[in-house]
């Protein structure tokens, strides 16, 4: 069927012609379909990043808060401690005056006297957790402000991939539709030999570029360009397999 040539509008045009024009087409659109398809994957992992960036965030202002609120129960648990080393102090101070040996009292004055040694330690971890929580205050101040400012524009950042993912969705939909038409109307053995050779290659049809296949860049015997050149019949390169065609960059 393929070497019956026929002539259209004065010029000769052979059926192959238009089968290598069908397979260059569907060369095209498989390399479109490859991009499309890079892209459809590529966007939501982008989406995600932008995504993190925003949990991230997030996490920082929760974690500063954290820090806050333990350091609050800090210092209200040393507060406890100082007031009941204080009522202990008042107990102590209490028996002092019943204590009749000079030796029991200095002992019990010791025993005030260290109670006030660990409210002064607790004091002053409570004037530095203080200063402490005014610094996280500070931060999580920030941090905030920082957060409202990223997240409208990382939301509007994801909404625009959004939008990209779908209309390279859609593309890709009808670029498919498009593979499927070409391909149908494609000799089935000529179409199972070009996936085959997409599979092995990546791709199936190379032009001749000065003289080598321009896949896998071998020398073509002159003969084979002859052929390629009068487009009289489907030329395979005799290394890779790809269908080769002539354009103005295959002299040699
Ligand atoms: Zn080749």
């Amino acid at each position: 069927v393929f070497d019956t040539p026929f002539f259209f509008e004065g010029g000769k045009v052979s059926i192959l012609d238009s089968v290598l024009d069908k397979l260059i087409e569907l060369h095209k659109i498989d390399s479109e379909l490859n991009d499309l398809r890079k892209r459809c994957r590529e966007i939501p992992v982008q989406m995600d990043h932008i995504s993190d960036q925003l949990n991230r965030a997030k996490e920082k202002i929760e974690t500063t808060k954290n820090i806050i609120s333990s350091n609050e129960k800090r210092i209200r648990s040393n507060e406890k401690m100082i007031e009941s080393h204080r009522e202990q102090q008042g107990k102590y101070r209490a028996q002092l005056f019943k204590l009749k040996s000079n030796r029991e009292y200095q002992a019990l004055n010791s025993e005030i006297s260290l109670l006030d040694d660990k409210i002064s330690e607790l004091e002053t971890d409570i004037l530095e957790v203080m200063e402490q929580i005014d610094k996280g205050n500070n931060e999580l101040g920030k941090l905030t402000s920082d957060l409202k400012q990223q997240e409208a524009i990382i939301i509007a950042q994801h909404q625009d991939l959004e939008k990209d993912l779908k209309s390279e969705q859609e593309a890709l939909g009808l670029r498919e539709k498009d593979r499927a038409d070409v391909q149908q109307s494609v000799d089935p053995e000529i179409m199972s030999r070009y996936d085959r050779l997409v599979r092995k290659h990546g791709s199936a049809v190379a032009e001749i570029v000065t003289g080598n296949c321009g896949g896998c860049f071998v020398r073509i015997r002159p003969q084979l360009s002859a052929m390629a050149r009068s487009n009289d019949q489907l030329v395979n390169c005799e290394k890779c397999g790809r269908y080769l065609f002539w354009t103005d960059v295959s002299e040699s």
